[in-house]
């Protein structure tokens, strides 16, 4: 595992967390019975969330099939990584590029906590795994030239992140700056919620978030476009989590064809 500087805080079961709610969501067995609670309101006012959970998650799956078979890259920078749920990340990397090197970042003690699943990849492969949070760029950068060449390709995974990052604390000049230390050929894996389908609903769910401490900001197409400025986003642009390369799940149930309330895209770096 990679060294962590300080030690976690411990876990806080007084209030919901992110990474718990969504694996509450998944069916996981992580959680605490206030992120239950969020949870459970949650459906309260849009009872398909399970879906869109599983639809981001079947999107990680997705990209970064594309990101190791189609694009080519043989190194991962995932950050807001989430408690594990199989497969993961690296098994999906690996499972196309078995010497794939994969640096996972989270924020949340309880992932650290469960990190050692995350760490079992194959033996050609390098898997890891830092305390960081996205608000720290250099300290993950850092903590990525440790791990990863970073004159080769990578692919930057900010899966379902972003949302819990307002404008004000620098959501976009965070992304710039993870993307200005990555050479050409890299890419942006992207996905994060947006009111543009349903804009009552989304804001009620940011303020049952704001109201269990949790921020959420919901962003319309042309915002979540905007971390894209500079990079080539692929086909087929920035949709709707379904609607981004069905055709690469293997296995898994795509949810539907049923819009969700998530903006997915991947851009690369010219
Ligand atoms: N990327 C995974 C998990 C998404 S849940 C997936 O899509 O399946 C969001 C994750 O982001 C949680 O694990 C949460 O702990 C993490 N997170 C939230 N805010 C963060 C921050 N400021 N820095 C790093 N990680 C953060």
């Amino acid at each position: 595992m990679a060294a962590t500087e300080s030690a976690p805080p411990p876990i806080d079961t007084s209030r919901p967390h992110p990474a718990r709610v969504y694996d509450w969501f998944l069916g996981g067995k992580d959680n605490y019975p206030v992120d239950e609670e969020l949870g459970r309101r949650i459906l309260e006012l849009e009872p398909h969330a399970r879906r869109s959970a599983h639809s981001n998650r079947s999107f990680m799956h997705r990209a970064t099939r594309w990101s190791a078979a189609e694009a080519g890259i043989r190194q991962f920078l995932d950050i807001g990584t989430g408690i594990p749920t199989e497969p993961n990340l690296h098994q999906l990397a690996q499972a196309t590029t078995p010497d794939a090197r994969v640096l996972y970042v989270d924020n949340d003690p309880i992932v650290l906590a469960h990190a050692e699943a995350l760490l079992r990849g194959r033996p050609e492969g390098v898997t890891q795994y830092a305390q960081a949070d996205v608000r720290e760029p250099h300290k993950i950068l850092d903590q990525a030239a440790r791990v990863l060449d970073l004159r080769r390709p990578v692919a930057l995974s900010l899966i379902a992140l972003m949302h819990f990052i307002s404008d004000e604390e620098g959501a976009y000049e965070l992304v710039d700056s993870l993307v200005d230390a990555l050479p050409a050929g890299s890419c942006l894996v992207l996905s994060m919620i947006t009111g543009d389908y349903d804009p009552g609903t989304m804001e009620r769910a940011v303020q049952t978030y704001a109201a269990g401490g949790v921020t959420l900001v919901a962003r319309s197409h042309a915002e979540v476009a905007r971390f894209f400025t500079g990079l080539e986003v692929v086909e087929p642009g920035i949709v709707s989590l379904p609607e981004w390369h069905p055709e690469l799940a293997v296995g898994e149930d795509v949810q539907g064809d049923a819009p969700v309330p998530l903006y997915a895209g991947v851009g690369i770096k010219p």
